[in-house]
């Protein structure tokens, strides 16, 4: 598979290039066929691989392909809730372990979202800029970023509502359980779980495959296709 026999839409073909990226790497290369399709996946996957790319450029691809983003469920009906709201129903939602792999997938994503009318915003812990955070999650944004205990912050202040996710990914998950995430993971998917959601589409990728991470695997995944590269 090259990017341009990938089919995938054309923005993103366009972003890609601007990106500069000729080749897909060897993750990218299975991943973005195989996420394209609709299929859960677990990878094993190190940094500087390409993992960011190979999960965020298949999503974006159905986001497209679905219409653009989904419309939060208070918006429907009257006029004007949503912007009153001040909330988010992300469509999909991106777990990482810490702010600076969160700040760059996000940075990733804007890139890759240029020219498409989704919008994406990235919370992670560190007080100073919690206000920002809950700033740029007060207008409907169609994907999250997240560290686990800032993401469980904004659900409790009702900033963010997981009802709407279609896709979930999980990056660097063997990190996320050697810093003691697993009760907040679980939580998180338990939230994902709502019937408004429809069926959803989970990915999990880390560096090593350990019996914790398996089992995680098992728990989140449905079907899914083992990628080692
Ligand atoms: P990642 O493993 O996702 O953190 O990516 C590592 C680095 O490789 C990042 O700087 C990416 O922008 C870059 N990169 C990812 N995919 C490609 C590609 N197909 N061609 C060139 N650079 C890439």
């Amino acid at each position: 598979m090259s990017f341009e026999t990938s089919g995938m839409d054309k923005i993103l073909l366009r972003n890609v290039a601007l990106s500069g990226y000729r080749k897909p790497t060897p993750v990218q290369r299975h991943a973005i066929p195989t996420v394209m399709a609709g299929r859960d996946l677990m990878s094993c996957a190190q940094t500087g691989s390409g993992k960011t790319a190979a999960f965020v450029l298949p999503v974006l691809h159905q986001m497209l392909l679905m219409g653009g983003p989904a419309p939060p469920p208070s918006s429907s009906g009257v006029g004007g809730i949503s912007s009153r709201s001040r909330c988010s129903y992300p469509t999909y939602l991106i777990l990482a372990p810490t702010r600076e792999l969160a700040s760059q997938i996000f940075s990733e994503c804007r890139k890759f979202c240029y020219g498409t009318s989704i919008r994406a915003a990235v919370i992670y812990g560190g007080s100073e800029n919690t206000r920002e955070q809950l700033r740029a999650v007060e207008n409907q944004v169609d994907i999250v970023v997240a560290t686990p205990g800032r993401l469980l912050d904004f659900i409790d202040r009702g900033r963010i509502h997981l009802a709407n996710v279609r896709f979930l990914t999980l990056d660097e998950a063997d990190r996320m359980l050697d810093m003691g995430f697993e009760p907040q993971i679980r939580q998180i998917v338990e939230n994902c779980d709502m019937p408004a959601a429809g069926q959803r589409q989970t990915l999990m990728f880390s560096a090593t495959f350990p019996r914790e991470i398996q089992r995680l695997a098992s728990d989140f995944l449905h079907d899914y296709i083992f990628l080692a590269v």
